[in-house]
């Protein structure tokens, strides 16, 4: 039987001489796995639509709870991402939280949604690269089930709250934190970014600007929040990392 579907690839795996097993966030099946033959040779006709972060159309024919790709069409490949090591090094962070969240009892369509806008407001809209892995890992986070209470201090009700307590989830004063449980800064921009970021409208959640400090704490806060919740790291966001780093190193310094 054949079934056409369109979704993302999440992940390659090399297979065979030059076979691939992708890892398809769909939009109406969830994640899926699919056989692609003969992807890795230079002459076929599906590698692009096939390849890492492309989002496609295919078409897969279904055989005893096996899908093999018989055609795709590249819907989009952001190719901006494709000429930037760092862009795609984050691109490929989303897309490995993506898969994971997808495995779990979580809202497979808003998961591709929010991928799909994440990497479309870094090549198209050119946002702010930490700006949107914030965004991401504090929305992901929303759809995942594990909102944030930010709209004030948890204990007094202080609409001012200035820490985030990242294991309770939720907005503190610093008076009120209890000790012991790690607590990060958050400035009122920080604040009232994440407030905007779990409770818009999907297709705003990018749609902010933060000043470089307040958004070193959105990062902060977001990053440690996400990690915690997850209870786990991930090898592609150690590896964006590492890229910033040696950016850093590489920047001339200040006169
Ligand atoms: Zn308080």
């Amino acid at each position: 039987m054949y079934l056409k579907t369109q979704g993302l690839v999440l992940r390659v795996t090399e297979y065979r001489d030059s076979d691939a097993i992708l890892s398809v966030l769909t939009r109406e099946q969830g994640l899926m796995t699919f056989k692609a033959r003969g992807v890795r040779s230079r002459r076929s006709q599906i590698k692009s639509a096939c390849q890492l972060l492309a989002f496609s159309e295919f078409t897969v024919l279904e055989r005893q709870e096996y899908y093999t790709v018989s055609e795709a069409v590249c819907i989009e490949m952001f190719q901006p991402m494709r000429n930037d090591i760092e862009l795609l090094s984050l691109c490929s962070y989303f897309a490995q939280a993506a898969e994971l969240l997808s495995q779990q009892d979580v809202n497979d369509g808003e998961v591709l949604s929010l991928t799909l806008n994440a990497i479309y407001a870094l090549c198209k809209l050119k946002r702010p690269q930490p700006l949107v892995k914030a965004a991401f890992e504090l929305r992901m986070m929303v759809i995942a089930g594990f909102q944030p209470m930010v709209d004030g201090c948890c204990v007094c009700g202080n609409d001012a709250p200035d820490r985030f307590d990242v294991a309770g989830g939720m907005a503190v004063c610093a008076k009120c934190s209890a000790s012991g449980s790690l607590r990060l800064p958050i400035s009122p921009a920080c604040l009232a970014a994440m407030q905007h970021i779990v409770s818009c409208e999907s297709k705003r959640v990018f749609s902010f600007n933060l000043l470089p400090e307040p958004l070193k704490e959105l990062s902060d806060v977001s990053e440690t929040y996400f990690l915690t919740q997850l209870e786990r790291g991930f090898y592609t966001l150690d590896f964006y990392k590492s890229l910033r780093l040696t950016g850093q190193d590489l920047q001339p310094a200040a006169q």
